[in-house]
């Protein structure tokens, strides 16, 4: 179910379900002049509605925008690096707002510049803090009694964020990690996948192997089958979590 498109009595449902709520965050960046400048969250919202398919839950808009420190490129590429400090307030009211309408349990797939970039501790800093004023109304030495006892027991895993491939179980012949690479050969091939005519492999051609950055020099040896193969795997990582 998609959160936008649903009725006030289907959230109320979802919610007394006890349905969690996942949605993407991601980056407008530039990704070479091959790929689309959304490249991040795109896979991030590929991720969330490939699981919408696999288990119940709600699916949010993404957060399509993020700081990017204009390393790849700047306002001429279409790229944003937007503001951290406005980006956090944002993210945690929203955050906030998605708790009040009761969701227990908030999944974010962020994918851009892993868990130590500005985007991604945004995120976690807003949702420590949401954890922080919840159980400012339970006193002090909380911890001290049995988590069943507490008004909300899943308080530290009420919100929490990963990359699109946290949960991977990497196969015995495939040990791993996965290639992700900015706008490198992981990335170009996942694109290449989901959505191929936002693809253009021969515009890569218009900048001299010789110039290229090294996060771009492999991005020829793309192949989308292996992009779909890391994908599923990527996917059933999150549904396995979210399932549990
Ligand atoms: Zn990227």
């Amino acid at each position: 179910m998609y959160l936008t498109r649903m009725r006030p009595e289907q959230i109320r449902a979802a919610v007394k379900d006890g349905l969690p709520l996942i949605m993407a965050a991601g980056v407008v960046e530039y990704h070479g002049p091959h790929l689309p400048i959304g490249t991040d969250v795109m896979l991030a919202d590929y991720i969330c509605t490939e699981v919408e398919k696999q288990c119940p839950c709600v699916v949010a808009p993404p957060i399509s925008f993020g700081p990017t420190l204009s390393w790849a490129g700047g306002p001429q590429d279409g790229e944003i690096d937007f503001d951290p400090a406005p980006f956090y307030a944002y993210v945690k009211e929203l955050l906030k707002r998605f708790r009040m309408i009761g969701f227990k349990r908030i999944y974010i797939v962020q994918h851009h510049q892993g868990m130590e970039g500005l985007q991604a501790l945004s995120l976690r800093r807003a949702a420590a803090e949401l954890t922080r004023e919840e159980t400012l109304e339970w006193g002090h030495s909380w911890g001290w009694k049995a988590m069943e006892e507490l008004p909300n027991p899943l308080v530290f895993e009420t919100i929490q964020v990963g990359g699109i491939d946290k949960y991977v179980a990497y196969p015995p012949d495939n040990a791993g990690p996965m290639p992700i690479g900015h706008a490198g050969k992981g990335e170009t091939q996942m694109i290449q996948h989901i959505d191929p005519l936002t693809v253009h492999m021969e515009a890569l051609g218009s900048i001299a192997r010789e110039q290229l950055p090294e996060w771009l020099l492999d991005a020829a040896e793309a192949d989308p089958a292996v992009g779909k193969y890391w994908l599923d795997l990527c996917v059933d990582g999150w549904v396995r979590t979210i399932k549990q």
